[in-house]
């Protein structure tokens, strides 16, 4: 067993918070998991992992502190009444097994408030325009009396936390979707009492809030501020060099700690398509200047070295984490034990908020235990034991799915060979991470195939394309087909139930072209009938290239499924700034050899667009002939045990290919 790098001995010393002491550096922060109160034990079952994985601190996402602060259709954690005390007694008991201190974001979120479950009137510093989820929904003016209210429901909160046990206690002003960012902000404060107008007036409630909760629980509990330094947002006044540095001065000393970000949630939780490790350090770096109390912020920080780093350059105290800690729960005990090379690193790709922003819970695309800790008896290390060792299986296909299949049968002990016809592990992988802004997507490979070239029960051949005789002259025990899937090239998709007319023109392509390098020239339209990340990545990579590009969609935004992804923004942001051509609600109906006929939703005639080439990225189909080849020979019985899993069953997220990998793994 190896043990822990000196150089990494920081991370692991105590760090004093108010009056509690957390064992290490390592903070899990504040995190959405949409599972709620209806289901408790997930979320107690997916918190405790990452306490088991030696992090010194565990938050829960915002907490709801009363019934106007609905945040539905999202789902959360609720701290309005007595009876949720007993439910997140049980979270702080798992937290705390592993002498991991236990944090609750006690959160209200104002304006940005749905008001969908609890039919309360969303409230507001100053009455609001309906600001989010196109909800046709207004908050009101808060009056005097909603203000002592608003206090007091923390107060209340923070007392029903104490008395379940959590070690640390939030008060919430970041991310657009907090009442105190509300009354922070100009922009949203337009009162003229003592809570508006000036800084300090529009401070106040902050500053009295968290008095308050040091008032009322400061005694054994710290008192944290989630805090954004800055709204990234085009337009905002809140800056870290302006007010948002102004605030922390202001506070310095009041919280026992300063848990600081960038606002809103697309900024904070940056993809790595847009995003490096430790983006927000020009913004958060000042603050530890201006307080004497510790400071946690997040980074997507995955490197030990990165870690050290931003403690000994005096940005942080701690380093915070929720997508780290959501794909790697044991990165803390992994940097303790001198293995970091089998940290599971997050690739940025944010599908883990997509499944959030689509309330379904929470689900991740390097670690497939997220979301079936308790479902599924799940553990993101262990696997269990084969139960005959001596058993072969083949896998054919080494994409997410066959590699994540491999790994984790490989680890359970069986015989295990993972053919696959490429010169290079990954599959759809082996292209898409060479695409621009997606070369942290090639960790999903990556982590697995240097933990399987390592396994003695694990044989891997590449540049082995098989047939179905081929498997069956394998004669394993079972066999995994994982061959993936491949891009339409007739354009038919979610908008087309046939070919578009014209699809065999030689000026068409799929984006299978295009990930080969093969790219057009001159004016250029990238259709988008997918609506995920796709379409925009080769609007990028043809940018680079030098093409004028056109991007088509029949959505009606942009990239759609990327909101979910907070990436919708950046996305469009860049193609504006590249000069790119954006169409939405429009469709192609047919092509010509220098022109795509296209016809914007709703109305009949269309008009020709004068184009030297097209890119049709609309669908995928399954690569199944080889299943279906090898699905005759077991029902002929020369093929003892078959399954197929992945893109090759129907194309989806690489993060259903690496549930799918690890299903089929469990459950052999
Ligand atoms: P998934 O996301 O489901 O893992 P991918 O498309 O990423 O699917 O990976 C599928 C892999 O399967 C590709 O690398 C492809 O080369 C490989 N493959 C497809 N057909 C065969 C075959 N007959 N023999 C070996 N490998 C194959
Ligand atoms: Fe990271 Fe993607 Fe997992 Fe989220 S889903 S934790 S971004 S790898």
């Amino acid at each position: 067993m190896s043990s822990r790098d000196p150089r990494y001995d920081i991370l692991f010393e105590p760090v004093q918070i108010g009056p509690v002491m957390m064992k290490n550096r390592f903070y899990v922060a504040p995190h959405a998991d949409s599972f709620g109160m209806s289901k408790i034990d997930e979320m107690i079952a997916y918190r405790r992992a990452r306490a088991e994985g030696g992090w010194g601190a565990v938050c829960t996402g915002e907490t709801m502190i009363h019934e106007t602060s609905d945040h539905a259709p999202f789902i959360c954690t609720r701290i309005s009444s007595d009876s949720f005390i007993e439910p997140l007694s049980r979270l702080t008991s798992a937290i705390h097994e592993y002498d991991s201190l236990a944090g609750i974001e006690l959160a209200h979120v104002g304006s940005s408030c749905p008001a969908w479950s609890f039919r309360e009137h969303p409230i507001a510093p100053s009455a609001q325009f309906p600001r989010l989820y196109n909800n046709p929904v207004a908050a009101r003016k808060m009056d005097k009396k909603d203000i002592q209210n608003f206090r007091k429901w923390h107060r209340d909160a923070a007392i029903r936390a104490k008395k379940a046990g959590f070690d640390i206690i939030y008060a919430y002003c970041s991310h657009d979707l907090s009442l105190l960012q509300d009354f922070l902000l100009q922009s949203t404060n337009k009162r003229n009492d003592e809570y508006g107008g000036a800084f300090e007036n529009r401070l106040r409630l902050l500053k009295e809030v968290l008095s308050d909760l040091k008032d009322t629980v400061g005694d054994s509990c710290a008192i944290a501020l989630r805090f954004a330094v800055e709204d990234r947002r085009p337009g905002s006044d809140l800056t870290a060099q302006g007010e948002g540095r102004r605030v922390v001065e202001a506070l310095a000393d009041i919280p026992d700690l300063w848990d600081v970000n960038v606002s809103d949630w697309g900024w904070d939780s940056g993809s790595s398509r847009f995003f490096e490790e430790g983006a927000q350090e020009p913004f958060i770096k000042f603050v530890k200047q201006v307080t004497n109390k510790p400071v946690v912020g997040v980074g997507r920080f995955t490197s030990p070295d990165a870690m050290v780093s931003q403690i000994r350059r005096g940005n942080l105290d701690i380093i915070g984490a929720a997508r780290p800690s959501i794909a790697d729960p044991f990165l803390p005990i992994k940097i303790d034990s001198g293995n970091i090379e089998s940290i599971r690193e997050c690739i940025g790709c944010n599908v883990c908020a997509g499944e959030v922003m689509n309330n379904t819970a929470i689900r991740c695309t390097q670690n497939p235990s997220v979301g079936e800790e308790f479902r599924r008896n799940w553990h993101p290390e262990h696997v269990p034991p084969a139960e005959d060792g001596s058993k072969s299986i083949l896998i054919v296909g080494g994409g997410p799915a066959g590699l994540e299949a491999a790994l984790t049968l490989g680890k359970r002990g069986y015989q295990v060979s993972i053919a696959d016809a490429g010169n290079e592990w990954g599959g759809r992988l082996v292209k898409e991470r060479r695409m621009p802004g997606l070369s942290a997507w090639g960790r999903v490979v990556d982590y697995r195939v240097e933990q399987l070239q390592v396994m003695p029960n694990v044989q891997m051949f590449l540049a082995s394309s098989l047939t179905a005789n081929d498997v069956e002259g394998f004669e394993a025990d079972h066999v995994i087909v994982a061959t993936g899937a491949t891009w339409r090239l007739d354009g038919s998709g979610r908008s087309h139930d046939k070919p578009i007319p014209g699809w065999e023109n030689e000026n068409v392509c799929s984006p299978d072209k295009i990930l080969d390098g093969d790219l057009p020239k001159g004016h250029v339209v990238v259709y988008d009938d997918d609506y995920y990340y796709m379409a925009t990545v080769i609007v990028d990579k043809l940018v680079e290239a030098g093409c004028k590009v056109s991007y088509i969609t029949t959505a009606p935004s942009p990239s759609p499924w990327t909101f979910n992804t907070l990436e919708q923004e950046h996305i469009v942001r860049s193609m504006v700034e590249a000069n790119v051509d954006i169409r939405v609600g429009t469709s192609i109906s047919r092509v010509e050899e220098s022109s795509v006929h296209i016809t914007r939703e709703y109305s009949v005639t269309g008009v020709d667009l004068p184009v030297d080439g097209l890119v049709l990225v609309t669908g995928q189909l399954a690569n199944d002939s080889l299943y279906y080849d090898l699905l005759k020979k077991h029902e002929s019985g020369t093929i003892r045990s078959l399954q197929r899993i992945g893109d090759c069953v129907s194309p989806a997220l690489i993060a259903q290919a690496t549930h799918d990998g690890r299903l089929a793994g469990m459950n052999y």
